[in-house]
């Protein structure tokens, strides 16, 4: 990807995370009545939309993702605030020699290592880190391991991530606001979990549209017995 598709790509992403937040302020907010304070949603579009107006269009990669990170530390509040904003700027700098398969693979962990260090959080403790945790190591080993390229990764992990927020609703809170409701919070998915998988399906579906890929064609999974025995017949 050139630096100009770059920036584009960073803009576009940054625009649909915000739109996305937008559509779904109301779902997290009922996600975090149920076991938290309900604010989650309006924290984070707070936060995306002070992302927006002060994101740096013509910076690059690495300045343009640590200024989101500053802008959400700034005005998501919360226990989120911290956990997105201060590890994206962490993270940042994994980018300063732009946008590649191996650059990415090293921002995710960088990203992930943050958020568990600043939380203090694991999995299991029904948080953001069980949707980050298995994104991020399947993404690693989507590009390390099986060399596949990147948007074959991201779709892995989202997927990873989706099931990764289906965990958070069976198990028991132990970290964060949650966590004063004991067992009462099991039942329920976790908010934080649930908006990191939305970042996630926004990023992978802008890295299709930038990336030229299709998206839908390189995430499937390998053929079922049925489609396998039709297309022998075929041959
Ligand atoms: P607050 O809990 O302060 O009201 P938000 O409602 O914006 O903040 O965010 C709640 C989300 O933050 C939770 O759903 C969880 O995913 C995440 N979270 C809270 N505490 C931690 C932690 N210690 N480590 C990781 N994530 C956490
Ligand atoms: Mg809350």
């Amino acid at each position: 990807m050139d630096e100009e598709i770059q920036r584009e790509a960073l803009s576009a992403a940054l625009e649909a995370i915000a739109e996305r937040i937008e559509a779904e302020k109301g779902h997290l907010t009922d996600l975090d009545s149920a076991i938290g304070d309900a604010d989650h949603g309006a924290n984070m579009h707070r936060g995306f939309q002070a992302a927006l107006e002060q994101a740096d269009r013509d910076a690059d990669p690495d300045a343009f993702v640590k200024g989101v990170g500053m802008a959400l530390v700034s005005k998501v509040g919360g226990a989120s605030g911290p956990l997105y904003g201060g590890s994206l700027a962490h993270a940042s700098g994994e980018l300063a020699e732009g946008i590649t398969a191996e650059s990415s693979v090293a921002f995710a962990e960088a990203y992930l290592e943050k958020v568990k260090d600043r939380g203090g959080a694991s999995v299991g403790d029904k948080t953001m880190v069980d949707a980050l945790t298995p994104a991020v190591h399947t993404y690693r080993r989507a590009i390390e391991v099986d060399g596949l390229d990147p948007l074959t990764a991201l779709a892995r992990a989202t997927d990873a991530a989706e099931r990764g927020v289906a965990f958070t609703i069976a198990i028991r809170a132990s970290k964060g606001r949650a966590s004063y409701l004991g067992w009462r919070s099991v039942g329920h998915p976790d908010p934080g979990a649930t908006s990191t998988l939305y970042l996630l399906e926004e990023i992978r579906d802008v890295a299709a549209e930038y990336l030229d890929g299709d998206l839908d064609a390189t995430a499937r999974e390998p053929e079922t017995e049925d489609d396998a025995g039709e297309s022998e017949v075929d041959g």
